[in-house]
Parts: C-alpha cells; structure tokens; sequence
C-alpha cells in the first residue's frame, strides 16, 4: 500500500537487489527525480534516483552519503525503519521452526 508521497516508481535497490514497487522522496514531496535520496524497503540503505540506471538507483557517493547522514530527517527516517525492521526480524523468529 503505499504511503501519501510515494511514488509509482519502480527500482532495484543497489545494495541487496530488492525490487521496490514504489519510490519516496526523503527531502520532500515532490516525485523523486535524480540526485534525490530514497532508502530500499529491504534493506534500509540510501540509494540515490539515476534514471540513467537500468535499476533507476544508484549508491551514494562518500560525499552524498555523509551529507544525507547529517540530514535530521533522513537520520529520523533511519531510525525508524531500524526499529520496525527489528520487530520484523522478531516476528519472523516467533514464526520459524
Ligand atoms: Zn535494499
């Protein structure tokens, strides 16, 4: 389902390869357009937009990634999928055999 700014932008997050059904903008509203940084479902890692990418993302230079990481919205962001993504991995342990 997705979120009130997502966007139906398909990609294949750069670090694990998951197949993101929709792209949201962390720094804004506006539908993500190249440069901009965007974090995979999956994974919870930065990818930057690059529609020149048959994947339509890219990793983060050093230098973009130390600037998102000084962003307070991205960092509130991180946190937040950290603390969902540990409830996941939870539930799935209560699940497994
Ligand atoms: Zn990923």
């Amino acid at each position: 389902m997705p979120l009130e700014y997502d966007f139906d932008v398909p990609s294949v997050c750069p670090w694990c390869g998951f197949e993101n059904e929709a792209m949201a903008n962390m720094t804004g509203t506006e539908r993500p357009t190249d440069g901009d940084v965007t974090m995979c479902m999956e994974c919870g890692i930065l990818g930057v937009v690059d529609t020149a990418s048959p994947t339509g993302l890219r990793k983060p230079n050093p230098i973009e990634r130390a600037e998102f990481l000084r962003d307070p919205d991205i960092k509130k962001m991180l946190w937040a999928w950290q603390i969902v993504d540990d409830q996941r991995r939870a539930a799935r342990r209560r699940h497994s055999p």
